[in-house]
């Protein structure tokens, strides 16, 4: 049998709600983690299990300094040759942007699945016991080596890059809309159909080892007549990039091209990503990027674009080699 240990942060999945019929009023992160596996008969047949309770919050409450402690965990881990796999519970509403810094830092090959849900545990029939059920599954499985930080939930594989939390409410809430699942999760077994292409764990450039601080990122949501006031305020605040969540292909009014122009002059890095949910935010196409010397954050998400881009300043603020990353990761 193959040796998993679960790192948990606390979520819905250890959520208890009043009522048994209630499922989206309840409070996250109560019930811990052995509790939770020893809720779910079958599971210690299907690896040798250990656990950990690493914080019990819910993922609003996620920080920078969780994330390091977390990957810093799983790294230490993964270097034993005694752990062939990792699974972390957690929160879904801020699980994707977790799996995503992950999949940029975690050193191995083995599998690491984060996984959540969307009933607490409470429910009449929650979801979290099987969804954590089949991430112990997918993390024992020699299928999911290699392939970068998963998520599975609701008996899908997901690649971390590419999922997205689409829906506030239902249990069929995390997909790569227009790319696809990695596969499925049945009958114990999973099966996959698709691999990443771009390079993750083991094959990033960026390393968090002594690393207490990752460098300050902020988001500027795009709409009509934006005055461009929370841009500077960022800048103010001491932003060393911004991510533009911008209009169509990440494109922004006259002003906005001034405002973020400005900005760019002071040594900012200011990478156009899209509010819209799919596609590829292209360079030089809604506007002039090498004019304006603006970056651009190909298919992600703003929240992931804000994740790289925060590991790409650790490393240099040279718009080429950023850039570059933003074509790699
Ligand atoms: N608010 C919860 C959390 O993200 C939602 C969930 O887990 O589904 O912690």
């Amino acid at each position: 049998m193959k040796n998993i240990t679960v790192l948990a942060t606390g979520g819905t999945i250890a959520g208890v709600s009043h009522f048994p019929t209630d499922t989206v009023s309840y409070q996250p992160a109560i019930v811990p983690i052995d509790e939770i596996l020893n809720q779910i008969g079958s599971i210690h047949s299907t690896a040798t299990i250990t656990c950990e309770q690493l914080i019990q919050i819910d993922s609003a409450d996620m920080s920078h300094a969780v994330w390091l402690q977390l990957a810093d965990r799983i790294n230490t881990l993964l270097q034993q040759q005694a752990v062939d796999g990792v699974v972390v519970t957690h929160g879904t509403d801020t699980l994707e942007e977790t799996a995503y810094f992950l999949n940029l830092v975690i050193k191995s090959q083995k599998p690491v699945v984060l996984v959540g849900a969307m009933r607490p545990s409470t429910a009449i029939s929650p979801d979290g016991p099987m969804n954590l059920y089949n991430a112990i599954i997918l993390a024992a499985s020699p299928s999911a080596w290699g392939k970068g930080v998963l998520v599975a939930l609701n008996d899908t594989i997901n690649c971390s890059r590419d999922v997205t939390k689409t829906n506030t409410a239902l249990q069929d809430t995390f997909k790569a809309p227009e790319l696809g699942y990695l596969g499925y999760i049945v009958d114990n077994q999973p099966h996959f159909y698709r691999m990443p292409t771009r390079k993750h764990t083991y094959l990033t450039e960026f390393d968090i080892i002594g690393i207490t601080k990752l460098p300050q990122v902020e988001i500027i949501y795009g709409h009509v007549d934006d005055s461009g006031t929370l841009a500077c305020a960022a800048v103010a605040a001491g932003a060393q990039g911004l991510v533009y969540a911008g209009l169509g292909n990440g494109n922004m009014s006259q002003h906005m091209q001034n405002v973020f122009s400005a900005i760019q002059r002071q040594g900012i890095v200011v990478v156009r990503g899209s509010r819209v949910c799919n596609g590829i935010v292209t360079r030089n196409g809604a506007l002039n990027d090498d004019q304006y010397h603006f970056l651009v954050a190909d298919t992600l998400s703003p929240q992931k674009a804000r994740i790289l881009l925060m590991l790409a300043l650790m490393k240099t603020n040279n718009p080429d080699e950023i850039q570059n990353m933003f074509w790699t990761y």
